[in-house]
Parts: C-alpha cells; sequence; structure tokens
C-alpha cells in the first residue's frame, strides 16, 4: 500500500515525500482510514512503528479539507494530550513537518518552561494544540484556552499517562471538549485501567494492534 492510496492531499503526500517516507507503517495503514472515517479508536502500537503520523496525517487531512482559507481561525479544532514534555515536543515536531506546504498552525505547550510565551501564541490562534495536562489545565484556567471546537481529541501513551497519575487530569480535560469530538487512544500496552478509561472517553471504538 501506498500513502496515495490512503487517499491524502497532496500538500500532505508532498511534505511525508520530503521527510523521505515512501509507504506506510503497519499502524498507519491500519489506522489512517479509520480516523479519515472519523471513528473513535484504541490503538496498541509502541515508539517506533510510526504511531504518531498514524494519528497526525489523518488529522491534518481532515482538518485541511475544513479549511475556510484564507480566514485564519482562532478555534484549537485537534488536542493531543502528552505524558512528557519531550513527547509533546516531538509530537508537534511532526505536526510542523507534515504540515509544512498547509496554512494550518500547531503549537505546543507544557509546564516547567515559562507561560507567557505559550500564551502569545496562543492568543494569535492555533488549529492544533499539543499539550501536558497540568500546563493545558493551568492555560483552560486562566481562560486562554477553548476547548469547545474540538473536533479531534488524541490521547498518547494513555498506559505512561496512567502510570505517571494523570487520570483525573485526563477525564477533566476530556470533559472540558466538545462532546461531538472523534477520540483516538494510542498505547504501548492496554491494560484493564487503560481499558476502563477507554469505556468512559471512547464511543464504540475500533480496535488496531501491531
Ligand atoms: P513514532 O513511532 O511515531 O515515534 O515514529 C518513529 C519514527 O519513524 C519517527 O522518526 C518517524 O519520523 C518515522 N516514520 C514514521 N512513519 C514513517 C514511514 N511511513 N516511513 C518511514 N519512517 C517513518
Amino acid at each position: 500500500m501506498s500513502f496515495k492510496d490512503l487517499k491524502l492531499n497532496r500538500p500532505i503526500l508532498r511534505a511525508i515525500a520530503e521527510a523521505g517516507y515512501d509507504n506506510p507503517t503497519l499502524v498507519q495503514e491500519k489506522a489512517i482510514p479509520l480516523v479519515l472515517n472519523k471513528k473513535d479508536i484504541i490503538v496498541s502500537a509502541q515508539t517506533g512503528t510510526g504511531k504518531t503520523a498514524a494519528f497526525a496525517l489523518p488529522i491534518l487531512q481532515l482538518l485541511f479539507d475544513k479549511q475556510d482559507a484564507p480566514k485564519k481561525g482562532k478555534k484549537i479544532k485537534a488536542l493531543i494530550i502528552s505524558p512528557t514534555r519531550e513527547l509533546a515536543i516531538q509530537i508537534e515536531e511532526n505536526f510542523k513537518t507534515y504540515s509544512i506546504h498547509t496554512n494550518l498552525r500547531t503549537t505546543v505547550v507544557y509546564g516547567g518552561a515559562s507561560i507567557e510565551p505559550q500564551k502569545d501564541i496562543l492568543k494569535k490562534g492555533v488549529d492544533i494544540l499539543i499539550a501536558t495536562p497540568g500546563r493545558l489545565l493551568d492555560l483552560h484556567k486562566q481562560d486562554i484556552i477553548n476547548l469547545d471546537y474540538i473536533e479531534t481529541f488524541v490521547l498518547d501513551e494513555a498506559d505512561l499517562m496512567l502510570d505517571m497519575g494523570f487520570i483525573d487530569d485526563v477525564k477533566k480535560i476530556e470533559r472540558l471538549c466538545s462532546k461531538e469530538k472523534q477520540v483516538l487512544l494510542f498505547s504501548a500496552t492496554i491494560p484493564y485501567k487503560v481499558e476502563q478509561l477507554a469505556n468512559t472517553i471512547l464511543n464504540n471504538p475500533e480496535r488496531v494492534e501491531v
């Protein structure tokens, strides 16, 4: 299978080619069509399988299709939650690479860094936000972030997220988002705790295992 078979748009295909990707990985082959069909998914995949592109590419595709260019909206439409700052930064770098030929704007916010520059970027408006849970809730409490228009919510490394004690924050963030959203859960392993969380926040999910 090729990326073209996955029905991705030209600007995204161009970016993938420039990144040196020849063909989709297994998790990408399985997950991308489901995300494009607006399904909720629960994916068990380790880091290194290409799981970031498995959610980033179809999210960009869905937003690109809907984009009312040249007017740039202020609404955050995709939210990706990551347990650590390092992972959050990596995810943002991936989104930036894949969206280089689109107008879609991505930023990342995390704790342990000055909040003011993060606020300044958010105030200008972004389409896609990657965040660690604590900083996200902080910015939301300060009214800098509005999650009412989130169309896709991604929980990355869900097992690690729970191990790090973020369960209540994750549930709180999920409730702050629009009810209508699509939810994508990624986890290296799916222990009972992750399964339980999936039952509360996913709607009739498809399973992907690689
Ligand atoms: P991840 O599992 O998302 O952490 O990705 C692992 C690495 O694989 C990253 O460096 C990606 O840039 C790279 N990658 C993702 N998808 C592909 C692909 N289809 N072909 C080649 N490399 C890829």
